[in-house]
């Protein structure tokens, strides 16, 4: 690989690019950006599209519904027809105002703010990786970077799952620029399948006082599936199946006639997927006159350790070990899009910021160790095509 590599070894990460770096971060974070917000996501594309343009590359926008669309980025001028994509989001679990909760800071290594692991960081690594090439007039991608960020990852991808994968179809290999696993920072070479399923239970009501006989309570139905559906439980084969939410009934007088729950499955393998989907669309009643309704599937498919992913992965770490970085691999229990360019193009996923509590008000990133990453984003953007296929 040496040879047939371009390098850039001394990126002067300390200096410059790291208030680039720290610049774009402060104003993506904080321009909040809620889940389902279509005018705050505009904002934010509108920040990232001026300043695409001044790194050479052309921006068009697609229209979302309940999000503000996706921002798909490519060079004005455009030298190969061989490509890779780097993939992100720009919405965050937080709602608006978090901000003046969470500010963004700068202190002691830590930044902090409204999604700036998950994955504002990750954004503004894209960017300063970016602007560490259009810098160097001695380097040029051989294979073309193309950027796609969409704004409703945090809620299924619902409206841009089907444009990742149509654009993954066309790619050589997609760097996903999720926060990395742990506060080590590991590279994310494993995803779990996530499945939603909603169960709706009718029982027949009836006065709890006077005939309860004659009822047929759909809470004490909901009651046995929820032993069942935790039985599915395997933490070995790494299958969790979550019942999160419960409700039903009208009254404490009343035998409920519905109940209703709402239930969280993970999974490694796309064969434990199907195998689960069946055993729990198939669960039934156990009690006559009570009805067993169970609709869902599911939406992100597990990133799996297939032989292309795997020489990604390879890729990536000689090029982290030519830089003095030890890279590791972990496996995630979310799910991200990088499931989805999984299932056509090789897919290394965790590749942005270190830090720590995605999700979570302790939500934070260590600046040095997220910088270091920088240099590794440029050198896996200038490595030739990878012909693994599989
Ligand atoms: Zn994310």
């Amino acid at each position: 690989m040496e040879n047939a590599t371009q390098h850039i070894r001394d990126i002067d990460i300390k200096s410059g690019y790291r208030d680039y770096f720290l610049n774009i971060l402060q104003k993506l974070v904080e321009t909040e950006t809620p889940p389902a917000d279509p005018a705050s996501h505009k904002a934010l594309f509108s920040i990232l599209e001026k300043e695409l343009e001044g790194l050479g590359y052309e921006v068009s926008m697609y229209n979302g519904v309940k999000s503000g669309g996706q921002l798909f980025a490519k060079p004005k001028a455009q030298k190969t027809g061989c490509y890779q994509l780097l993939l992100g989001h720009i919405d965050t679990v937080w709602p608006t105002d978090t901000l003046q909760k969470m500010p963004f800071r700068n202190e002691d290594n830590t930044l902090t703010g409204p999604g700036v692991y998950d994955m504002k960081a990750g954004v503004a690594m894209m960017l300063t990786a970016l602007k560490v090439i259009y810098d160097h007039d001695d380097v040029e991608p051989v294979v073309t970077p193309i950027l796609f960020l969409n704004s409703d990852e945090e809620s299924g991808s619902v409206e841009s799952a089907s444009r990742i994968k149509l654009l993954a179809r066309a790619m050589n290999r997609v760097l996903v620029l999720e926060p990395s696993l742990d506060p080590d920072g590991k590279i994310k070479t494993r995803r779990k399948g996530v499945g939603h399923f909603d169960v709706t239970i009718k029982g027949v009501s009836s006065h709890a006082g006077i005939e309860p006989e004659k009822g047929r309570s759909a809470i004490l139905e909901l009651s046995y599936l929820i032993q069942k559906l935790h039985q599915l439980n395997d933490p070995e084969n790494g299958i969790s199946v979550n019942v999160g939410t419960i409700d039903g009934g009208i009254s404490t007088n009343v035998v409920a006639p519905e109940s209703r729950a709402s239930v969280d499955v993970r999974v490694r393998t796309k064969a434990d997927a199907k195998r689960l989907t069946n055993e729990i669309t198939a669960m039934e009643s156990d009690t006559e006159g009570v009805t067993l309704e169970i609709k869902g599937g599911f939406r992100r498919p597990p990133l799996v350790q297939n032989k292309r992913n795997r020489a990604l992965w390879q890729a990536a770490k000689e090029v982290g070990d030519q830089l003095g970085l030890e890279l590791t691999e972990g496996t995630s229990g979310g799910g991200s899009d990088g499931s989805y360019t999984s299932l056509f193009a090789a897919t290394l996923d965790g590749l942005g910021a270190v830090g720590d509590g995605a999700h979570s008000p302790t939500e934070r990133v260590f600046l040095n160790e997220t910088l270091q990453r920088i240099p590794l984003i440029v050198n896996l953007l200038l490595l030739p095509p990878l012909n693994e296929q599989g």
